[in-house]
Formats: structure tokens, sequence, C-alpha cells
């Protein structure tokens, strides 16, 4: 009976949320100001991620953008290749290999797209959170702070720390619609009146306002209650997954460090330096658990601890839970090594699609329900449809020709022309000699001209009457 209490004591943190109160109401978190070599590495990568994000909007190549997603006019330009509706196939497959691989890296290393990638963990731990700490300093600090009345200090800080933090969300909101609309159009929503892009104006409002709430006062509920990625774990991870894991063989018994007495306990000495210090307010030590974002924040705090009493790091570290049950090594699984197979052909498709695909896409077809015409002089004549999706920035003017039999090409209304990242559909006549006709198929080779220049040659097939010789 006393052990059966024990383990639903053990268990009782399943039962309720660490962010949430006994009466429901939200728990405030103030972490602990992270450091160590895992936070530094973040850093680093955090730095290299923002570069990317805020300066690609501004890169313009030819006069255009060299990233954008505009999902408005469904236009996306990627590293300068204008992609458009006719590549749905293309980007369709990209999005699955992208979700195949978030799976796939899940699977194997758990959430470390969370703790390194994540555009909410980044701005909210390396910017965020940074301002905070400077302002308010560390985690004691800020609770004094907000737990004292308000004072001239407190309104100083405070204001402060929320004039930056709206600054900054207006920032990232422009660099957000930067990504939709492109720079040029960014420019114009700013400078222009109000009344000329009065959507573009209120989408800047919001979004500022949006990253405002999330940074400033939504935060770790976004991971732990909103975001589809976090809520799927259960189903992503199994026991062989790499995560961030305390080792409680080695830990366990827990219990605090007594001078000059032989230690028979395990090697966590109940510090809490590992749950003071983690953003979602949980203890590790209590197992895998939804909240767990992957900062590393615990393992380096328990390094630290571990380094101060003379004990291998490591005693939370990156590991799987068989890896610590067993003491083994990495185990490739089945199912790792069918999501790798699986991604490795979605790459492969994708690569082979990407590097065939034309940037004129040409395809003429003879208009469905005519055989063919009589026409004056002894000329019979075909018609056609041809459509045109040009995947460049530039209009693009074409001239049609056939290339291995004498005849004539009349097209039905204006020049031949398809606009950037569009689709032209133009119908015309092709004519030929009755006398030349051989059969009644006859196979057409016409070639399709820009600037003088051949890019593309269809071949189809001409239809005609019986040959008298026949
Ligand atoms: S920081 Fe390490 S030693 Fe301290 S409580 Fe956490 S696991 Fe135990
Ligand atoms: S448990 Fe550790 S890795 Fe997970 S969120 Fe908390 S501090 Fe970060």
């Amino acid at each position: 009976m006393k052990n059966e209490n024990i383990l639903i004591e053990a268990d009782s943190f399943r039962d309720h949320l660490d962010i949430v109160t006994d009466e429901g109401k939200r728990k405030v978190i103030y972490p602990k100001k992270p450091k160590g070599r895992f936070h530094n590495a973040r850093m680093i990568f955090s730095i290299i991620l923002l570069a990317f994000l805020f300066i690609m909007p501004l890169i313009k190549i030819g006069g255009h953008s060299f990233m954008m997603f505009n999902i408005i006019e469904r236009k996306f330009i990627i590293f300068g290749q204008v992609f458009g509706t006719h590549d749905f196939f293309i980007l369709a497959l990209g999005f699955i290999s992208f979700v195949v691989s978030i799976v796939l890296f899940t699977a194997v290393f758990g959430r470390v797209f969370c703790g390194w990638a994540c555009p909410q963990t980044v701005f909210l731990e390396m910017v965020f959170r940074k301002i905070e700490y400077l302002i308010e300093g560390d985690y004691l600090r800020q609770k004094l702070l907000d737990k004292s009345p308000w004072n001239v200090k407190k309104i100083i800080k405070k204001l402060l720390k929320w004039s930056i933090f709206f600054s900054l969300s207006v920032l990232i909101a422009n660099t957000f619609l930067a990504w939709i609309v492109g720079i040029d159009e960014l420019r114009n929503i700013i400078t222009d009146p109000v009344k000329q892009h009065l959507w573009g104006f209120i989408a800047m409002l919001l979004f500022s306002g949006a990253f405002y709430f999330v940074f400033a006062w939504f935060r770790e509920y976004a991971c732990i209650y909103v975001c589809p990625y976090g809520r799927l774990q259960g189903v992503l991870l199994d026991r062989n997954t790499t995560v961030i894991a305390y080792d409680y063989v080695r830990g366990e018994p827990r219990g605090k460090l007594r001078k000059n007495e032989e230690r028979l306990l395990g090697d966590c000495v109940d510090c809490k330096e590992c749950v003071v210090v983690c953003p979602t307010g949980i203890d590790i030590r209590n197992g895998t658990q939804l909240e767990c974002v992957n900062c590393t924040a615990c393992i380096d705090s328990c390094d630290t601890v571990m380094d101060k009493i003379n004990k291998p790091r490591g005693l939370i570290r990156f590991a799987s839970e068989n890896s610590i049950k067993d003491r083994t090594k990495f185990k490739v699984t089945g199912r790792v090594v069918a999501y790798s197979i699986l991604l490795t052909v979605l790459t492969g498709i994708l690569v082979i699609l990407l590097i065939t695909r034309n940037p004129i896409d040409v395809t003429i077809l003879r208009a469905p329900g005519m055989i063919f015409q009589e026409q004056p002089d002894n000329k019979i004549s075909n018609l056609y449809t041809m459509k045109l999706t040009n995947k460049t920035f530039e209009d693009v003017p074409v001239i049609i020709k056939l290339e291995n039999i004498d005849g004539d090409i009349k097209v039905i209304g204006n020049e031949i022309k398809v606009g950037s990242n569009d689709v032209s559909e133009t119908k015309f006549l092709v004519l030929l000699d009755k006398n030349k006709m051989k059969a009644m198929n006859t196979p057409l080779e016409i070639g399709l001209y820009k600037n003088g220049e051949k890019f593309s040659t269809y071949k189809t097939t001409f239809l005609g009457p019986l040959p008298n010789n026949q």
C-alpha cells in the first residue's frame, strides 16, 4: 500500500500542468537566465536564423525578390526561381517532403526543431527574454518587481520593456509582410497614404498586435496549448527517440549533498537548478513531457552543478529512454528506416522535377471535335490550341514556325505573348498543300522562338484527307 502511494505521488505530475495553479489560473513562469555551452551554440544558430529571416526579403536579383511567399497572389520566389499555381505539384511535393523530414527528424531526435529552429522559441528565448533580463534582471528580481507596488521605478521598467517589445513586434510584422508581398510593396505600404493600402496597413497592425500578444504575454502557452506539432509528440516519439532526458539510473535516489558524509545516493543533489531554469516550468526528472521544448537549458544548468560537485556531466543529456534504461547506444529502428526511404524517394522526385522544369511549358493540341478543313488554293488546314506557361520574370513574345515541312501558320488574334508567371492560350491554323500530303496523318514539328532564339520544338500531327494515290 505504501509503495502504491509512492508510485501515485511520483506520477502525480501527469495529472496537472505546471503552468496552471490548482485554482485553474495561470502560473507565471520566471525562468532563470540560462547559460552554458548548449545555450551558446543555440545563440549562434539563432543569430544565423534571424539574419536569414531579416536579410532575405531585402535581397533582390535582377529587380526581383530573391525569396518571397506571396500566398495572396499565389506567387512564390525561392532562391530567385519563380513558382506559381502551375507549379502546384512541385510546391505540394516540397511541402510534403518538409513535413516528412520533420517527422523523421522528430522520430530520431525528438523536438530538436522546437528548441533550435522554431521562430517562437528563437524570438522568445533569444530576443524578448534577453531584453527582459536586461531591463528587469534575472528571475528572482523579476518576481520581486511584479510583486512590488507600482512606483516610478517599476513604471519606467515596465514601460521601457513594453515599448521595446512593441517596436520589435512591429519590426517582425513588417519582415513577415516583406516575405509575403515583397520589400517594394512593403515600402509602398509604409510610405504611401494609408488609404492607398488600407488592407496592407490593417495586416501590419494585426500582425504587430499578434506578435506582441504572443511574445509579451502568451509565451509558453503557444507551445503547450496551440502548437499542433507539440501535440503530435505523443505519436511521433518512441522509447528509442533521442530526447532531453534525465538519467534516472545514475541520478536516483536523489538527495541533498551533505558535507563530510559518505554519499550513498545517486548523482542528483536535488538542487532544482534544472527546474528553475525551465521556460515551460516542468521538472525534467519526471520524464519526457509534452511541455518540454528541448531548449537545453536544463542540460546546461545540471552540467554546471555536476562540475561543481566533481561528477561527470550529462546527468541530463540528449538520450533515449531505452539507452538510459538498458545503457545502450543509439539504435536505428524500423520506423526510422521507413521514414528515411520515404524521404529519399520524395526528395529524389522533387530534385528530378526541379531539374527538368522548363522556364516555358508548351502544350499544343488539335482543336477537339474538328478533323480538317478544305481551304482555297488546294490547301488543307487544321486548327490547334496552344497553351504556354511562362515561369520566368519577363513577358515573352513567341513566334511559331513549321520546322519539318513547307506550309503556313496563321495565328488567330494578336501576336502570341505570355506574361510573367502567367498562362496564355492561343489558337492557330496550320495550312498544308493538299498535293504534298503523302498520308492522312502527317507528323508536324513546330518550333517556338523568343527574341529570335528557338527555345522549344513541339511534335504533333496534321490530319488530312486520304491522298488520291492510296
Ligand atoms: S540540476 Fe541536476 S542535480 Fe540539480 S536537481 Fe536537476 S538533475 Fe538534480
Ligand atoms: S525540460 Fe529542459 S529542455 Fe525541456 S523545456 Fe524545460 S529546460 Fe528546456
